[in-house]
């Protein structure tokens, strides 16, 4: 697909509607400008290597590499992860920060091209644009440090390069380690199928591992010698499959059989699943968590095993912070829609073709700022537990065809090409002058602190991870 990259290449200046854009904001779309062609080097980089969670070695060393390339002091391998990095420039208050993510998803290879084709078969895929996610946040944070070495603003930025959001949650530990405690606003955004300024939550999760531990025997010779681990398993799936008439709708439960046994001719002595609940609200949560931890008690005791439980972590919904969401609003509309070529929008409607999606190519066009719903729906972010220490402003940008399904190949193909690409850049500006936003106005930072502290009330944030180190390895 290098057809369509240097197609684009040429046309990638995105056009700035024709409202005032502040001299210090012109200064962030050159400089993003600038890094670009870089930009989307270190992003097809990432996407080639797809590592997933807390293997991301090369990818987050590509990117810590280009953070200290341009000035930033970088420390390395921050709250006991290896790919978890912090890179800082400036000194001083404000301090702003945005997040970068970079881990891939495990079984979706995929080319860069609008039909199912894996790179390598069986090997893990971008399918969330998180090569995307961590290029573009960094792109903004070099952006506002060139801003303040030439002494137009004054304070510090952060980069956050955050390992493993796909499982495990790495940003827990980080917040664990306090490493949020000065900054004033964080920012992050999400690759996605449209564009907007996103003040909406998402679903608190927790997830735990439950085990079955009962005595082998003879499937036939001496079936009365065993008490079968797997027998447990589908006692215990079965009384949670009966809670689902019981739960509220904004509940949702997912479990993954790891082991059910191993061969028909063997009762078997062990069992385990990956177990999750989720709720719009943590508060709703535990609950619901705590009834299906005691459902494995029950699902014991009917078949005669032992049975073990073990957090292995959870998440908080987002706190939203609406102040910060309209500066992002506006700074989307001084930017525009994305711009596509006839290619590009080709590219798009063939994946919804394949996706039996409807033919309308990429949409880019900037809604109103949403109201904020009581119960989202959607899926789950440890961007939610940063955004309970420090307000936290979020953006969605488009990466993809309208409506093309997340987590899948068409994500990875789009995530590897000018489309791609595209979004990345325009993300990187709208990050950009958003945190120039806050640099110029103290009293802005003040407001959206204001409404973090009254969203925040006096819930105390609590961390739902296990004592000891991160999962690494597992
Ligand atoms: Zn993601």
């Amino acid at each position: 697909m290098k057809y369509f990259t240097s197609l684009v290449l040429l046309l990638f200046v995105i056009p700035v509607t024709g409202q005032k854009v502040s001299g210090n904001k012109k200064a962030i779309l050159s400089s993003i400008e600038k890094h670009q062609d870089r930009l989307v080097q270190i992003s097809d980089s990432i996407w080639a290597l797809a590592e997933t969670a807390f293997e991301e070695t090369g990818s987050s060393k590509i990117l810590a590499d280009y953070a200290e390339a341009n000035g930033f002091e970088v420390e390395r391998g921050v709250a006991g992860m290896p790919t978890a990095f912090v890179a800082t420039y400036g000194s001083g208050k404000p301090v702003i920060s945005v997040l970068g993510e970079f881990d891939a998803l495990p079984g979706i290879s995929q080319k860069a091209q609008p039909t199912k084709s894996p790179l390598n078969e069986g090997a893990a895929g971008h399918g969330c644009g998180h090569n995307l996610f961590g290029t573009a946040s960094l792109g903004a944070a070099i952006a506002v440090k060139e801003l303040i070495a030439s002494g137009k603003a004054k304070g510090t930025v952060k980069f956050f390069g955050t390992p493993a959001e796909e499982k495990f949650f790495g940003k827990i530990w980080m917040v664990k380690e306090g490493l949020w405690d000065d900054v004033d606003v964080n920012l992050s955004w999400h690759p996605s199928a449209d564009t907007e300024a996103d003040v909406q939550s998402t679903l608190a999760l927790i997830d735990f591992k439950v085990e079955f531990f009962g005595q082998a025997a003879h499937a036939s010779a001496d079936p009365w010698n065993g008490r079968s681990a797997s027998d447990a398993l589908e006692l215990y799936t079965a009384g949670i499959n009966y809670y689902r008439e019981h739960i509220k709708p904004t509940v949702r439960i997912h479990y993954h059989i790891q082991d059910g046994g191993q061969v028909v001719n063997v009762v078997p002595d062990y069992a385990r699943l990956w177990v999750r609940v989720r709720d719009t609200k943590r508060s709703g949560m535990m609950p619901v968590y705590e009834r299906v931890r005691a459902m494995a008690e029950g699902a014991a005791i009917m078949a005669n095993v032992d049975y073990k439980i073990s957090l292995i972590s959870g998440i908080y919904e987002v706190l939203v912070n609406r102040a910060g969401g309209e500066v992002m609003q506006r700074n989307l509309e001084l930017l525009g829609p994305i711009t596509y070529t006839d290619e590009e929008m080709a590219f798009g409607r063939k994946i919804q073709e394949e996706t039996g999606k409807p033919q309308v190519g990429m949409v880019s066009d900037i809604p109103p700022l949403k109201e904020t719903k009581e119960n989202p729906g959607g899926g789950s972010t440890d961007v939610g537990d940063v955004s309970w220490n420090v307000p936290n402003i979020n953006l969605g940008v488009t990466v993809a065809p309208k409506d093309t399904p997340w987590h899948s190949w068409a994500v990875v193909a789009c995530g590897g090409m000018s489309i791609g690409h595209k979004g990345m850049i325009q993300a990187a500006k709208a990050l950009g002058m958003t945190m120039t936003d806050l640099f110029e106005n103290p009293k802005l930072v003040e407001k959206i602190k204001a409404e973090y502290r009254e969203r925040k009330g006096d819930e105390v944030y609590e961390p739902m991870i296990p004592e000891g180190p991160p999962p690494i390895g597992n």
